[in-house]
């Protein structure tokens, strides 16, 4: 067996779990390996029946001192017992259809129970625990078990069981970092990393080898970075895109004064597109400083010019939402445009009818989703090409671009602010322009951190807003099976919330495992005000402009990260209506409260990034998620910021670049 095996041929391997693998996307031992888990279940020292608080998914050591109890509650088999610690303190736990517990069970037994604290006051108490004899326990603690993203029908435990296979028959995965690297940095050799990112142990070894990893992940991108401003230094400018006075006329007919950022952005387009050199230019803006309309004002220009411009979304949702804009636009301000919409959704006679007039210049500006204008569509002068919203679409798209003739302007469109610092690192190859500044028209949104009891209040807020007319978001953590974490998921939440509200407020709820045409059904009927509040994971993250909504409610906030808090936030704030973001705080670390009163007290995408950047130390990113912008697999920019400044200098000093190595982004 080596990497390029198929996981197929592993033993214990039959062709469903094969499947379930394929799934994911892993089809050979290699990736295999390189699928790191996603977070590690963490075996802590137990902890007194006192100390273990609601919410907390805690290990308390205790004896049983009542007879099992059975009682059914519908379908449901509830068993339920004391127990009691050391102090001689006494706890409930309980578990559902496991009657057979009752004969495993007995008065005098001590056990470690392990699980999620619910209720309230008396009624506390520990649900559906795990236990273990003290001994088991005694080996556990202090180690890591890894939690692997999953697919229904595979667990954690049969991917870590696949993993070990594969290591005991000694597969090697090749190693990218020369040794003079490793030996520069401390870094250790990619299958001792690979081995201690599966099974760590103990914490210090999971610190070693993720740095490790996290290294490569970097070094490999920033190569491939470098690679592409070798390329792009060269390039000339084929589409001379000179200012037009309609440009400018527009601007002045506009409803509001565009901001001295969106001015200053424009105008450094506008020199790029008439420069020597082909643009290749990075709008970094905050949530809401308006980077559409300066995108719009571009193609505009382009178009004016007899170039046919492009603008690329991350979702068939934003794409159509930006192609409605463009179109009321030129609707309202009369002007001579023709704009055409490409999606996935589309009908196959629908598609050829865009990509006809694409190639025969028909139409001025496409707007669609990524995949599609890459794939089958011809331009006869393609002189502008926009990404929104995710820069690392941009980057390979030139490559894409550069097979169909002359290589056209390129503006990326960001809305994840990183501090300068990291941002001339991780866009090395890019031109810059910041966007910090919002309208000033709108309404800072009023901010509130609270714990899990304020939920009612919470809910009564959102049905006044809702009765005002207004709408509203609550955004829960990803649908995703998890094996130690019971995070509150959309459905059962909406259900809930449902329950909640009066019947007249419609509910419903979006999440990434939906298909494309359901969560646009649904985002439409939001946007239409059919729909007055949306439970929705994160996938609602990106560029959503829906102004009449102006409540966020984001559950367990302290499980992302700021930038992406910052990012949901900017969902709401984006119309005349006062706006409110409450974050649920269901931690009771002193950390996560550090870190979401950050967010309590600013609504400057830039500064919260550098703070970010300040507070989240190693060891402060389990479970919180990064912006899906700037995710890498490992590495997230703000913790790892050391290492990205490490990776940055040893990719400098790379002299023989290695132009094997894939650009992995
Ligand atoms: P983002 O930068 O997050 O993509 P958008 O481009 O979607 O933001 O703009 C958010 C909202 O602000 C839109 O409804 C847009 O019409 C409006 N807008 C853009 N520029 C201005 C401005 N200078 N003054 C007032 N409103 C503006
Ligand atoms: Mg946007």
């Amino acid at each position: 067996m080596d990497s390029g095996s198929l996981i197929m041929d592993m033993k214990g391997i039959g062709p469903k779990t094969n499947a379930l693998f394929g799934k994911l996307g892993l089809r050979t031992v290699g990736d295999l390996l390189e699928y790191y888990p996603r977070e590690y279940d963490r075996f802590q020292e137990p902890v007194s029946a006192a100390q273990a608080r609601v919410m907390d998914f805690a290990a308390v050591k205790g004896m049983i001192v009542t007879n099992p109890s059975v009682k059914k509650v519908k379908t449901l088999q509830i068993v339920s017992m004391q127990i009691r610690d050391d102090n001689g303190d006494q706890m409930k736990v309980t578990w559902f259809n496991m009657p057979f517990l009752c004969k495993t069970m007995h008065p005098g037994m001590h056990y470690v129970f392990r699980g999620r604290i619910k209720g309230y006051g008396a009624d506390r108490q520990m649900e559906q625990p795990q236990y273990f004899t003290l001994a088991q326990y005694e080996s556990l603690v202090g180690s890591m078990q890894p939690i692997y993203g999953l697919t229904k029908g595979l667990t954690s435990k049969m991917i870590s069981k696949a993993v070990r296979q594969a290591l005991e028959q000694g597969v090697r995965l090749r190693d990218p970092l020369d040794v003079s690297v490793r030996e520069a940095y401390g870094l250790m050799e990619k299958q001792e990393a690979v081995a201690g990112i599966h099974f760590p142990g103990k914490q210090e070894m999971f610190l070693e080898a993720r740095k490790r990893l996290v290294f490569e992940e970097f070094y490999c991108f920033l190569l491939g970075v470098r690679q592409m401003k070798a390329q792009m230094a060269s390039q000339e400018n084929h589409f001379v895109i000179t200012p037009k006075r309609e440009v400018e006329e527009l601007i002045q007919r506009l409803p509001y004064a565009l901001t001295k950022a969106q001015r200053r952005t424009l105008q450094e387009i506008q020199a790029d597109m008439t420069g020597p050199g082909v643009m290749n230019r990075l709008v970094q803006g905050d949530v809401g400083s308006g980077k559409t309309i300066v995108a719009f004002l571009a193609l505009y220009q382009a178009a004016l010019c007899g170039y046919q411009g492009v603008m690329m979304a991350p979702t068939e949702v934003l794409a159509r939402q930006h192609y409605q804009s463009f179109c009321r636009l030129v609707e309202e301000q009369g002007l001579m445009l023709t704009i055409e919409l490409l999606t996935g959704s589309m009908t196959a006679s629908q598609k050829r009818k865009v990509y006809e007039k694409t190639a025969s210049h028909q139409v001025d500006i496409v707007i669609g989703t990524h995949a599609l204008i890459q794939e089958n569509v011809h331009y006869q002068d393609l002189g502008l090409v926009i990404t929104d919203e995710q820069h690392r679409f941009g980057v390979r798209q030139r490559e894409a671009l550069k097979n169909k003739g002359q290589l056209p302007h390129v503006l990326v469109m960001s809305a994840t602010p990183i501090p300068r610092t990291l941002a001339i690192i991780l866009y090395g190859d890019l031109d810059i322009s910041v966007m910090d500044e919002l309208p000033a028209s709108r309404l800072p949104i009023k901010n509130c951190v609270v714990d899990i009891n304020y939920r009612p209040n919470a809910y009564a807020f959102i049905q006044k807003q809702v009765e005002a007319g207004r709408q509203a978001y609550v955004i829960c953590p990803m649908v995703e099976e998890s094996e130690a974490m019971d995070a509150e998921d959309v459905v059962t939440y909406s259900r809930k919330l449902t329950g909640e509200l009066p019947p007249s407020i419609r509910v419903a709820y979006l999440h990434g495992k939906l298909s494309n045409q359901e969560k646009d059904r649904i985002m439409e009927a939001f946007a239409a005000n059919e729909i007055q509040v949306l439970v929705s994971t994160t996938v609602i993250e990106v560029g959503i402009d829906v102004p009449n909504a102006t409540v966020i409610m984001i559950e367990n906030a302290e499980r992302f990260g700021l930038a992406q808090l910052h990012q949901l936030r900017g969902r709401v704030g984006r119309g005349a209506h006062q706006s409110y973001c409450i974050l649920v705080n269901t931690s009771s670390s002193r950390e996560s409260q550090k870190r979401l009163e950050i967010l309590n007290h600013s609504n400057d995408g830039f500064f919260i990034a550098s703070e970010d950047l300040k507070l989240r130390g190693p060891g402060e990113f389990f479970g919180v998620r990064q912006s899906g912008e700037l995710a890498f697999k490992l590495g997230d920019v703000y913790t790892d910021a050391e290492i990205l400044r490490e990776a940055s200098e040893a990719a400098k000093k790379t002299e023989a670049v290695d132009w094997a190595i894939p650009v992995s982004m």
